[in-house]
């Protein structure tokens, strides 16, 4: 188990990750999809075969003091991959709502939440954020190029069962023709969100891809775009819809030892490109641009611009 951040998240606030998987050597991400916009880069190690994955007493510790030293909003599941894919999920649950109140949430691509055993585990969460991009088979292969035996219909069918908190997030994005924006689209996926709706209230939230990636030619769609989505869906649906803006990041009061610090931003960007901004926000404001520039000229990270914005990635991700 590996613990990182907190991480600033449009959804949840201060999240402080926690990673119940861990790429194989050789790869950047252990899950049961390539989603076209991973921001994990794609070549990741892609399996269907949930197993348990050991979690020792010694990383409960370090949980327990890392939410102590910087009161995350939320604990989350998430990281270099799918964390369903470890079956212990439901037991680092338990053992988190024995040590604190702040509530746990997990971002799932939902692709086995169908088998029982990862559903219980799952409702020991608060929050179950589980993935969705298409309202149909052809769609969901071509933006989330799943594991072969996986099935959208599965896929919702799985979420209608779950007992605890769920809410599904959908990334908007366009890639050389393809896209899950446009109004036809969005029909279907308003009778897709109705669908579960009915047997299972959920919160829609709607992202875009407004992080960097490998892919040249994918696009996220305006604020302006994902707001009259998000006021078509709410519209038409009577279901409550979050949609993202830029990001307002609260600054976290934490300040690790400087030898601490270069290792804490290296575990964030292998999860996830951040700006400076971002980073620096997460150590209590403080000027992070020599460790940058050290890290860009030892080849551990490297720059990229998105939207006029300068990111920062590790190297192995392309
Ligand atoms: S589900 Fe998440 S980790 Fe897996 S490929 Fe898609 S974006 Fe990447």
């Amino acid at each position: 188990m590996q613990i990182y951040g907190p991480v600033p998240s449009w959804r949840l606030g201060n999240s402080l990750g926690v990673d119940l998987v861990e790429a194989p050597d050789d790869h950047s991400k252990i899950c049961s999809f390539d989603c076209l916009y991973c921001q994990l880069g794609h070549d990741g190690f892609k399996t269907n075969k949930p197993e348990k994955m050991d979690i020792s007493e010694g990383d409960f510790e370090a949980l327990r003091k890392k939410i102590e030293e910087t009161k995350p909003d939320y604990i989350t599941f998430s990281g270099e991959g799918e964390p369903t894919l470890n079956l212990n999920l439901g037991y680092a649950a338990r053992r988190i709502k024995q040590m604190t109140d702040i509530p746990l949430a997990v971002l799932t691509n939902a692709s086995f939440v169908n088998n029982s055993d990862v559903r219980k585990g799952l409702d020991y969460c608060d929050l179950v954020i589980a993935k969705l991009d298409a309202p149909n088979q052809e769609l969901f292969e071509k933006i989330n190029r799943p594991y072969e035996s996986i099935s959208l219909t599965n896929i919702t069918e799985g979420i209608k069962l779950l007992k605890t908190n769920a809410a599904i997030q959908t990334l908007l994005f366009s890639y050389h023709g393809l896209t899950n924006a446009d109004d036809e689209t969005i029909k279907e996926m308003i009778e897709i969100y109705n669908g579960i709706n009915k047997s299972k209230p959920i919160t829609v939230f709607l992202g875009t891809a407004y992080r960097p990636t490998d892919k040249e030619g994918l696009n996220p769609v305006s604020e302006d775009r994902l707001e009259s989505i998000a006021s078509r869906i709410a519209g038409e649906t009577g279901i409550k819809v979050i949609y993202y803006k830029e990001a307002d990041s609260k600054t976290v009061s934490r300040q690790p030892k400087p030898f601490e610090l270069r290792r804490e931003i290296s575990k964030l960007l292998k999860r996830r490109p951040c700006t400076q901004e971002d980073i620096s926000t997460r150590f209590n404001n403080i000027d992070v641009s020599d460790i940058l520039s050290s890290l860009v000229n030892d080849g551990v990270i490297r720059e990229r611009t998105r939207e006029g914005k300068k990111f920062y990635v590790m190297c192995r991700i392309n």
